[in-house]
């Protein structure tokens, strides 16, 4: 299986001809159903788990206004969000080094802005706080899910 698990429950959100369910797609059918379960608790979470795993761009407004909801600054969370969207280190448009001045070639230098990873680094106090909301609504509707799915497992 060449998908991860995180993945996998994101795609499985788009399962949304249940009717057509073929004997290899009840697994599907039983993420889906966990992931159901576990958004009743955590709705904000599952809208982010949709967002970045399973690609559901619908869910972006749900988790922009879920964690303004949650007494994050508006205007951070939009930081973050973009960030999380695209985060490619401007100043070396990915690549992780300096280039050769006047020239397209890249120096030996490492990049400054994102230390030689390409990606740009996250700044501020607020906006680290949103990203640290964002991990734990992430391990806490993964841990539910998977829960859920070990007891419907169990219960086969
Ligand atoms: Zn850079």
């Amino acid at each position: 299986m060449g998908m991860t698990s995180r993945e996998r429950i994101g795609t499985a959100q788009h399962t949304d001809d249940l009717g057509e369910v073929g004997l290899e797609e009840i697994g599907d059918v039983d993420i889906v159903r966990a992931c159901g379960w576990a958004g009743q608790k955590n709705p904000l979470g599952l809208s982010i788990w949709r967002w970045r795993y399973g690609g559901d761009q619908r869910e972006l407004p749900r988790v922009a206004w879920g964690l303004i909801g949650r007494g994050h600054d508006p205007e951070v969370v939009a930081r973050v969000l973009a960030h999380l969207i695209d985060d490619v280190c401007r100043p070396c448009e990915g690549r992780g080094y300096e280039t050769v001045a006047g020239t397209p070639m890249l120096s030996d230098t490492i990049c400054l802005h994102c230390q030689g990873t390409g990606r740009a680094p996250l700044a501020g106090e607020r906006e680290k706080e949103v990203m640290e909301t964002i991990a734990r609504l992430e391990r806490e509707i993964a841990g539910a899910i998977m829960r859920r799915l070990a007891r419907e497992i169990g219960e086969l």
